[in-house]
């Protein structure tokens, strides 16, 4: 009976479920995901991200790179969207960089260019909306929103927009149809087209502008928005054509569960991962390591990962360049080639946990469980692969062996069943420099929607993996 045991142990695979494999670190696991909680409260949008780490860094002694500047730790921010973070090792930065690349947008809802308008119909003041990434329409109405972003003003002055955080702050919403009139427009239709994108306005402002000599004021609730605005922030209508003005679920993230072991919030596809390999490599010293260690914190990725903040853009390769110079190498672009051709990234980026609500569409061996650690996705993309990065066995295997020394709790995992549908990450595109490039990141529940769910111990896993890559990877 004994002996059956002994082979199983030995040769079968079975995930470790953190909390029984792991119970010595529950403690650092919950203190990590409240410094957590707090970055996901300050941190709905990139830009606000990029603040959040420019701030940081420049307190922990970080040197913004440029020319000349002689340091051991660097940061670059591009766009006010994107973050690049390096720590150098020992080893020159051509022999090639220990790279994490995660993204720090966030499906949301976007002030149109000409947002503000007055419904003749309802009476009231409302903001027309164009949604940003994958999200469910439906999940976005009747419940509070807040509005984060800028507006640049004529003069060049910019403008730092929040409105619905603090607990004295109005919010706003969209208001969903009643049931008692749906039948038609809304229970007829197919999930997801019942709420269109032109249902998706904000209810503005209801009072309007009151002149005592003219009682004929035309659009006189808009005129009282504009009013307000000037009043406030110094704007006119002009100002919003080039505004970017972003709607986000209102309130902050929560412990979740009777045992307080996951996490509730918005914005945790992909921010879980900038938050955890920013505060890897923040952690590590580099007395530690061999190669150079960057995180790389990037825009864009729920829209294709275009434009010139997006992970496709020349930001991070730049970045790369001008490390190796101000490290005393050569930067020329075979150097920088024979660089990225020697580095191994992680493309961090979120997986899809089973769901108990959907299970069905899972592989349950082959999906990634919540509180059994980072999860490692060979593959993504849909269909038979299609438009993925298919990490080399090779690679994989030596992530696994270095998570398994730096004991970490990991699992392999697929994002649902085969055909199921499917999506794409970062990975593909950082694979395009000849790097070896894996996705590496945690479990979500919900995932795109307004409160994702997350498991304590598989942010910390993430935290502890790749620390454990950039100290011995
Ligand atoms: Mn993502
Ligand atoms: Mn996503």
């Amino acid at each position: 009976m004994k002996k059956t045991k002994d082979i199983q142990k030995k040769l079968t695979y079975s995930r470790k479920n953190f909390w029984k494999e792991f119970s010595p670190e529950k403690e650092v696991a919950y203190a990590l995901a409240d410094d957590y909680k707090e970055f996901l409260d300050k941190c709905k949008t990139e830009r606000e991200c990029t603040d959040f780490y420019q701030t940081l860094l420049n307190k922990m002694g970080y040197a913004e790179l440029s020319e000349g500047v002689k340091a051991k730790k660097y940061y670059r921010t591009s766009k006010a969207k994107n973050v690049a973070i390096a720590q150098k090792g020992k080893l020159p930065v051509s022999a090639g960089v220990n790279l994490i690349v995660s993204h720090i947008d966030a499906p949301r809802v976007d002030f149109k260019q000409s947002p503000l308008a007055e419904d003749s119909a309802s009476g009231l003041g409302i903001i027309k909306t164009h949604y940003y990434g994958g999200v469910k329409k439906y999940q976005w109405m009747s419940t509070p929103l807040a509005i984060h972003g800028v507006i640049i003003r004529q003069d060049g002055s910019k403008v730092d927009v929040c409105i619905g955080e603090a607990d004295d702050d109005p919010v706003f919403v969209m208001p969903d149809l009643l049931p008692h009139l749906a039948r038609k427009v809304q229970y007829n239709e197919k999930l997801a087209t019942a709420i269109k994108a032109e249902h998706m306005q904000i209810v503005f402002n209801s009072i309007p502008y009151i002149d005592s000599e003219d009682n004929d004021v035309k659009e006189a609730i808009k005129l009282n928005a504009l009013v307000m605005l000037n009043e406030k922030y110094g704007i006119c209508e002009e100002d919003f054509l080039s505004a970017e003005l972003e709607i986000v679920p209102a309130g902050k993230a929560r412990d979740a569960g009777l045992d307080r072991s996951m996490v509730l919030g918005y914005g945790q596809d992909d921010r879980i991962c900038a938050f955890t390999s920013a505060r890897a490599i923040t952690d590590i010293t580099d007395a530690d390591f061999q190669k150079t260690a960057i995180v790389f914190l990037a825009d864009k990725e729920e829209i294709g990962s275009e434009g010139n903040s997006g992970a496709k853009s020349a930001f991070i390769i730049d970045f790369i360049a001008d490390l190796l110079a101000a490290c005393g190498e050569k930067n020329d672009s075979v150097t920088l080639r024979k660089t990225l051709l020697n580095s191994q990234i992680l493309s961090a980026d979120v997986n899809a946990a089973i769901n108990p609500n959907y299970p069905s569409v899972h592989e349950k061996q082959n999906a990634v469980h919540l509180g059994c650690g980072v999860g490692i996705a060979k593959f993504t993309g849909s269909g038979g692969k299609g438009g993925s990065n298919d990490a080399n066995a090779e690679f994989n295997a030596r992530v696994f062996k270095i998570f398994n020394e730096g004991e970490v709790c990991w699992q392999s995992g697929a994002l649902g069943k085969v055909d199921e549908g499917g999506g794409g990450t970062i990975a593909k595109f950082m694979a395009e420099y000849g790097a070896e490039v894996i996705d590496c990141g945690p479990g979500v529940l919900g995932m795109h929607s307004l409160y994702e769910l997350t498991s304590k111990a598989d942010i910390y896993s993430s935290y502890k993996a790749y620390k454990v890559f950039f100290l011995k990877g």
